[in-house]
């Protein structure tokens, strides 16, 4: 029996597609240029749906790829040769949420949206969030971060328990539900980050935090990338505790101006935000931050006021990838991601802008500098997209020279796999005896990541 059959004798037709729209969106993601399609996507709904696919793609070997939503941006989702596409979406239930313990666990096709919305009636949030609507079990693969990391922590601070599926079926309960232990080997944590290639995420339990009772966003406006950077290190180097610190550039400021048709200065900008329990406290935080920042040269200091204010401020933030495929229609995006040691980034951040000028591409920085971590969307016309693959590799290179890492969040998938030699030297080759320890037979997402 071939494999698309047997697929849909253990799990039922209506959940074994070979649409071929359903298998054209399974074969690609949001920033890689190449798409390949599956021969066949699945979509479980529970752990036993995971196992009888992983079952069937054992007896004729052909790997499995796990899928969330699909908005990752390094190839890890595309197939290299002939695969099965395990959508993990129908696994959407947020199975229990416990406020006094500031928990909730979780299927892995939930959206981060999802469980803020499900955990907000409690006064409670859930922090990570990148600028796409994720699925917790896809974020939790590629150890994601967003605008809150510097103040709450990214995944894996914030995933306490994971239930895996090995390839060979069996199921693992990893972590407990606390907030620390010294327990034997972390294998909560090597799951995290691990991009689908050694097991497959089918529930989680993450933490949860109180809403604030009181939030300050405000966001300053800079001459320079450079100076805002250099505010930005000295907010860290104070302690001060901001929630949010991202940079956007002047030409990202743009193109989200034409976008959301607004009028704000076109200039280099700090997104600051400040949670604290207490009004005095917050006035007298946000009024210190921005002193640093004036201290830098900044002309205009905003303050957002009421809750449509903020959400304003932070939609303009949120929404730059999208103003810049808008911008600049027909061309080809990469967005590419580096995290350095601090006291580097407003060194790293000027040696992207100045590539970016010297090579006369056109490209904004964004990021999430209070975490040393920013991103650089290159546009190219589709035939001259090797220039922006040259620039990043550019920029990724310096990055690994000054002690940082190839990737701060967005993970290795196909693209930046050529770096991990060099950023983890003897250390790859323990990456792959690990690989091969729970996966012999290569089905796992092979050929990503470092697997
Ligand atoms: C506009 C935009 C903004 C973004 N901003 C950010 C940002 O601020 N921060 C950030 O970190 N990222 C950001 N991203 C990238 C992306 O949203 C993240 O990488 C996200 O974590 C991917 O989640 P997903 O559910 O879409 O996973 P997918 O893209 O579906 O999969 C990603 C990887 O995880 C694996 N995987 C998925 N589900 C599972 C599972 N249940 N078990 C095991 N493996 C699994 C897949 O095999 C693949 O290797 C952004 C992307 C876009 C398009």
């Amino acid at each position: 029996m071939d494999l698309v059959s047997r697929l849909v004798q253990l799990l039922g037709p209506e959940r074994v597609s070979t649409v071929e729209s359903v298998l054209d969106s399974h074969g690609r993601d949001e920033g890689y240029p190449e798409s390949r399609r599956p021969l066949v996507v699945v979509f479980a709904e529970n752990v036993e749906h995971v196992q009888a696919t992983l079952a069937a793609a054992r007896e004729h070997r052909t790997p499995v790829i796990p899928y969330g939503a699909g908005s990752s941006l390094e190839g890890a989702l595309v197939p290299l040769g002939p695969a099965v596409s395990l959508d993990l979406s129908r696994m959407d239930r947020v199975l229990e949420v416990r406020p006094e313990d500031f928990l909730a666990t979780v299927e892995p096709g939930v959206t981060h949206g999802a469980l803020n919305r499900a955990v907000r009636h409690h006064g409670l949030f859930f922090p990570v969030d990148p600028g796409a609507d994720a699925s917790l079990g896809g974020m939790a693969a590629t150890n994601a971060s967003g605008t809150t990391t510097v103040r709450y922590g990214g995944m894996r601070h914030n995933v306490l328990a994971l239930q895996v599926v090995l390839a060979d079926g069996q199921v693992l309960e990893l972590g407990r539900p606390v907030r620390k232990t010294s327990s034997g080997y972390d294998l909560k944590d090597l799951f995290i980050g691990s991009e689908g290639t050694l097991g497959v995420i089918t529930r989680l339990t993450v933490r949860l935090h109180p809403l604030p009772a009181h939030v300050h966003a405000a966001r300053a406006f800079f001459p320079s990338v450079e100076a805002a950077s250099e505010a930005a290190y000295e907010i860290m180097a104070t302690g001060l505790p901001v929630a949010r610190l991202e940079l956007v550039d002047d030409l990202s400021m743009r193109v989200v101006n034409a976008f959301l048709d607004r009028r704000d200065p076109e200039q280099p900008a700090l997104f600051l935000e400040f949670h604290s329990s207490t009004e005095a406290a917050l006035r007298a935080e946000t009024e210190a931050v921005l002193d640093v920042c004036r201290a830098h040269g900044a002309g205009l200091v905003q303050a957002a006021q009421t809750p449509e204010e903020r959400s304003a401020l932070w939609e303009a933030r949120h929404k730059v990838y999208w103003a810049a495929t808008h911008a600049y229609p027909g061309r080809a995006f990469l967005t590419t991601d580096v995290a350095v040691p601090l006291s580097k980034l407003p060194k790293l951040v000027a040696f992207a802008h100045r590539l970016l000028q010297e090579t006369g591409l056109v490209g904004g920085i964004v990021g999430h500098v209070g975490d040393g971590n920013f991103h650089v969307f290159v546009a190219t016309p589709p035939d001259q997209y090797p220039r922006a693959e040259e620039y990043s590799e550019r920029l990724v290179r310096r990055a690994l020279e000054v002690g940082g890492t190839a990737t701060g969040e967005h993970g290795v998938g196909l693209r930046k796999r050529k770096f991990l030699a060099e950023e983890h030297g003897p250390a790859l080759p323990w990456m792959r005896r690990i690989k091969a320890l729970l996966d012999p037979d290569g089905l796992l997402n092979p050929g990503k990541g470092p697997a």
